[in-house]
């Protein structure tokens, strides 16, 4: 068993998507971003990589890199999935936590769910989305930006 946490912050900006997971959530704030800025996709895909100790998301996909600009993060996603099976591992579980003042999350939380498993080709039941807001206390509390924490399990 391997154990994986990343993190990710993302500045909130009009006119951008807001992606999580995958999944366009409804919102007049996206994620600035050099990619489309899906905090999620980005704590996993860092999480993954940590737990099979390979590096971040940086030193796979370097912002620097104008492949990478506005590219969708589900592809970047996709890719670590095939890294993780190149070193025949498996992800057992993912646990995240997602911050965010605005929009609530509860109504999109099957949606982004369901995404994400898509993405890691692993079951529904598998994958946990939790939400917070920090209640005006910091810049992400303000609603300037959102957060996620992710932990995966891997079996290898
Ligand atoms: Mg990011």
């Amino acid at each position: 068993m391997r154990i994986g946490f990343g993190y990710d912050i993302h500045r909130l900006v009009p006119g951008r998507k807001l992606m999580l997971g995958g999944f366009q959530v409804p919102s007049e704030y996206g994620e600035d971003g050099h990619s489309d800025g899906d905090t999620l996709i980005h704590a996993l895909v860092d999480a993954l990589l940590g737990g099979l100790a390979l590096g971040d998301i940086g030193s796979f996909f370097p912002p620097s890199d104008p492949l990478y600009k506005n590219i969708n993060s589900a592809i970047l996603l996709k890719e670590t999935v095939r890294f993780v099976k190149e070193k025949r591992a498996r992800v057992a579980n993912v646990d995240s936590t997602i911050i965010l003042e605005q929009p609530k999350i509860g109504p999109f939380r099957e949606k982004i769910r369901e995404s994400l498993a898509a993405l890691l080709e692993i079951e529904p039941s598998r994958v946990s989305i939790k939400a917070k807001t920090k209640e005006g206390a910091d810049t992400t509390g303000r609603g300037e930006a959102v957060e996620a924490y992710v932990v995966v399990l891997l079996e290898d």
